[in-house]
C-alpha cells in the first residue's frame, strides 16, 4: 500500500518545530467541527497533537476530514504552527503547536466501537478482554505495558552487570509434583505420554546449578492449573533466579539491591537499602499474617496476661490448654469516623471469617475509663489496660481469643486490615519487608501427613536436621518471602544438595524412596555428581508490577490476561479441537455427566 509515512510521532512536536513540514501517522482520538473548521485529535503511543483543517482548505482536503471517525487510521500531511492565543494546552506536551494539515489519506476505517478508547476504560472487564486490540489502545494500560517493559529491562540490565547468564529452560517438561496442578501436553508420538508445562523452572535452574552456570535467571512463563482468581493467572510470569555457593543473606542482599535499583530506574522512587526482615513467628504476633502492610502501624500485642486478670470467662478458656492466644490492638481514634455498634459488627465479621469466635472489644473514654462491650470484666484494670495497650481517650480496644494460637493471630489480622482500609491509614508508597524463618513444613489435615510449606526442595536450618522426623511441626527451613505492601511478591530458599536429606524430606512429604526415585530421580541423579551448595528467589513481576502502578488485578498489566473464570474471551480459549487433532493424540474425551438435580 502506498501512504505517506510519518516524519515525527504524535507526541514529539513543540513550539520549536514551527514552521517545519510533517507526517503524522495515527488515530483518530477525537473528531470536533467548527463550522468549516476541522480539529482532529490524532493519536499514536507517544502521544497526541492537535491537527487543524482550515475553513479555506481545498474541497477535496474538506470532505476526506467530514469523512473521518473515531479510530480510523490516518496519514496526515501538515505544516506545524503556533496554536492561536489562548488556546495553548499546557496539559499536553504538544499543547503548544497544531499541524495545520494540507493531505489527509485514510489508511483503514473503523467500525463501530463497542467502548470509547480513553485514558481508562470503565467498561466490564469482559467486553475490555474481548475487544483487548482496541483496550490496549486506552492511554492508561499503555502507559502500564510500557512500565513493565523498562522494569524488566532494567532487571536485565543489574542482573547481567553482576554475572549473571539468562537461561531459557523447556516449557515442556515431566509432570513434577510442586505444590499445584500440572497442565499436561499430551504426546503424539508416544501414545498414553504426557509433558507438563512447568509450574516453575525450579527443577531445571538446580540442574543448571549442578552443570556449574553458578548465577543464573531467566523472565519465565509459569503455569499452574487453579482456579483463576483477581490477582492469579493460569500462566504468569517470574524473575527466576538462583545462585551457586550462597547463604541466605547473600540472596536478601542480592534483591535488595535489585529492587533499589530497579524502583529507582522505573519510577524514580528510593528505597531504603535493606528491608526489614521479619521472622514468621512475629509476624503473625505483630501484623496477624504472614505479609504484612507495613504501610500503617495498628501493631497487635500480647493480651495473655490481662486476659488472665480479667473475669471473662471465654478468655480463660482459650488459654486454658496453653495453645490458646489472646491478642489485642488498638484503632485509634479517627476524625470523622465512629465506631458505632454496626461497625464494630462488621469488624467482628471479618474476624469470624477466619475461626475467631468473636471479637471482644472496649472503648476508651474521654476521662481514660474503659466502657462498653468486655469492660465490665477489667474492672480496676483500667489503668493497666491502658498502659499494656497504649489506647487513648476515644480509641477503640478489639481482642480476639482462641484455644489456637495461629486463628487468633490471623483472626486480629483481618480486623487490622479493615482498619487499615477503613480509617485510610494507609501511606502512599512501597514498603518491602523479608519474613525469614518458616516452618518447613505444615500438615495437610484432608490427606493426614505432612507436606512442604514452599517446596520439597527448601533446606531445613541445621538446628533441625537431628529433629526432622520425630517434631517435623517445629522445624523451620532456611525459606523467605518478600513481601510488598501487603502482598507476597517472591518466595525462594537455601536448597538442598544432598541426595540423603532430600530423601528424608521426600519421606516425610509422604514419598517413598521408589515414588521419589519415579518422581525427581533426574533431580537425585544430578546430586550424585558434586552439586555446589545454592539457593534462589523468584519474585512475580505481574504483581510487582501491579503494585508499582496503584492496581488492584493483574489482569491490568499484562496484554492478554485470561479472565476470572480462565477464559480468553478474546480469542475464544479454551476450546473444543478438531476430531482428528484428538485422533492423532490417541485422546478421546469422557464428559462429565451433568448433575442431576438433587430433591
Ligand atoms: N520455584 C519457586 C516458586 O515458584 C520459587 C523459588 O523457590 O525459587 O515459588
Amino acid at each position: 500500500m502506498q501512504f505517506s509515512q510519518r516524519t515525527v510521532t504524535c507526541g514529539g512536536l513543540r513550539a520549536s518545530d514551527v514552521g517545519k513540514q510533517v507526517v503524522l501517522n495515527g488515530w483518530v482520538h477525537r473528531e470536533r467541527n467548527h463550522g468549516a473548521i476541522h480539529f482532529i485529535n490524532l493519536r499514536d503511543r507517544y502521544g497526541i497533537t492537535q491537527v487543524v483543517v482550515d475553513g479555506d482548505a481545498p474541497a477535496e482536503l474538506q470532505q476526506t476530514a467530514s469523512a473521518l471517525k473515531m479510530e480510523y487510521c490516518i496519514a496526515v500531511t501538515g505544516t506545524v504552527r503556533p496554536r492561536p492565543q489562548g488556546m495553548v494546552n499546557p496539559d499536553m506536551p504538544t499543547g503548544e503547536v497544531e499541524v495545520k494539515a494540507q493531505k489527509i489519506e485514510i489508511l483503514s476505517t473503523c467500525a463501530v466501537l463497542p467502548f470509547m478508547i480513553d485514558e481508562d476504560n470503565k467498561t466490564k472487564e469482559d467486553l475490555r478482554l474481548r475487544y483487548r486490540f482496541l483496550d490496549l489502545r486506552c492511554g492508561g494500560i499503555q502507559k502500564r505495558i510500557a512500565l513493565r517493559h523498562r522494569f524488566i529491562k532494567s532487571i536485565r540490565d543489574f542482573l547481567s552487570a553482576r554475572d549473571f547468564y539468562e537461561i531459557e529452560t523447556p516449557t515442556l517438561i515431566r509432570s513434577t509434583p510442586e505444590g499445584a496442578r500440572d497442565f499436561l501436553v499430551p504426546s503424539r508420538l508416544y501414545p498414553g505420554k504426557f509433558y507438563a508445562l512447568p509450574q516453575s523452572p525450579q527443577l531445571m535452574k538446580q540442574i543448571l546449578m549442578c552443570s556449574g552456570f553458578d548465577k543464573y535467571f531467566q523472565i519465565a512463563r509459569c503455569y499452574r492449573d487453579e482456579d483463576a482468581r483477581g490477582d492469579r493467572q493460569l500462566e504468569f510470569t517470574q524473575l527466576d533466579l538462583e545462585m551457586s555457593f550462597v547463604k541466605r543473606d547473600d540472596i536478601l542482599n542480592l534483591m535488595e539491591e535489585l529492587f533499589g535499583y530497579v524502583f529507582n530506574e522505573v519510577l524514580g522512587y528510593q528505597l531504603p537499602v535493606h528491608f526489614r526482615r521479619i521472622a514468621y513467628r512475629d509476624a503473625m504476633n505483630t501484623y496477624g499474617c504472614d505479609k504484612p502492610d507495613l504501610r500503617f502501624g495498628v501493631e497487635m500485642i500480647d493480651f495473655d496476661d490481662l486476659a488472665r486478670k480479667s473475669s471473662f470467662n471465654a478468655f480463660h478458656q482459650a488459654l486454658e490448654s496453653g495453645k490458646g492466644a489472646v491478642r489485642a490492638l488498638v484503632a485509634p481514634a479517627t476524625e470523622g469516623f465512629e465506631f458505632t455498634r454496626k461497625y464494630i459488627q462488621e469488624l467482628e465479621d471479618a474476624a469470624k471469617i477466619y475461626g475467631a469466635k468473636g471479637l471482644a472489644w472496649m472503648k476508651v473514654t474521654d476521662e481514660g475509663r474503659l466502657t462498653g462491650g468486655v469492660s465490665k470484666y477489667f474492672e480496676g484494670l483500667d489503668g493497666e489496660v491502658l498502659t499494656v495497650t497504649g489506647a487513648k481517650p476515644g480509641d477503640l480496644i478489639c481482642i480476639v481469643a482462641h484455644e489456637k494460637w495461629k486463628k487468633a493471630c490471623v483472626s486480629l489480622g483481618a480486623v487490622r486490615s479493615r482498619l487499615g482500609k477503613d480509617l485510610k491509614l494507609i501511606r502512599e508508597g512501597f514498603e518491602f519487608c523479608w519474613i525469614i524463618d518458616f516452618p518447613l513444613f505444615a500438615y495437610n489435615e484432608e490427606e493426614g501427613h505432612w507436606e512442604a510449606e514452599h517446596h520439597m526442595f527448601s533446606a531445613p536450618q541445621v538446628q533441625f536436621l537431628p529433629t526432622l522426623e520425630s517434631d517435623p511441626g517445629s522445624v523451620l527451613g532456611d525459606l523467605y518471602d518478600l513481601v510488598l505492601n501487603g502482598y507476597e511478591v517472591a518466595s525462594g530458599s537455601i536448597r538442598i544438595h544432598d541426595v540423603e536429606l532430600q530423601k528424608r524430606i521426600f519421606r516425610i512429604c509422604n514419598y517413598d524412596d521408589e515414588t521419589a526415585e519415579k518422581k525427581f530421580g533426574f533431580l537425585l541423579n544430578a546430586f550424585k555428581y558434586g552439586p555446589p551448595p545454592h539457593g534462589g528467589i523468584a519474585p512475580g513481576i505481574d504483581r510487582m508490577v501491579m503494585i508499582m502502578t496503584g492496581q488492584d488485578s493483574i489482569h491490568e498489566v499484562i496484554a492478554f490476561p485470561k479472565n476470572t473464570f480462565g477464559v480468553d474471551p478474546m480469542d475464544g480459549s479454551p476450546e473444543e479441537v478438531d476430531p482428528r487433532q484428538l485422533e492423532e493424540l490417541h485422546l478421546s474425551i469422557v464428559y462429565p455427566q451433568k448433575q442431576e438435580k438433587a430433591d
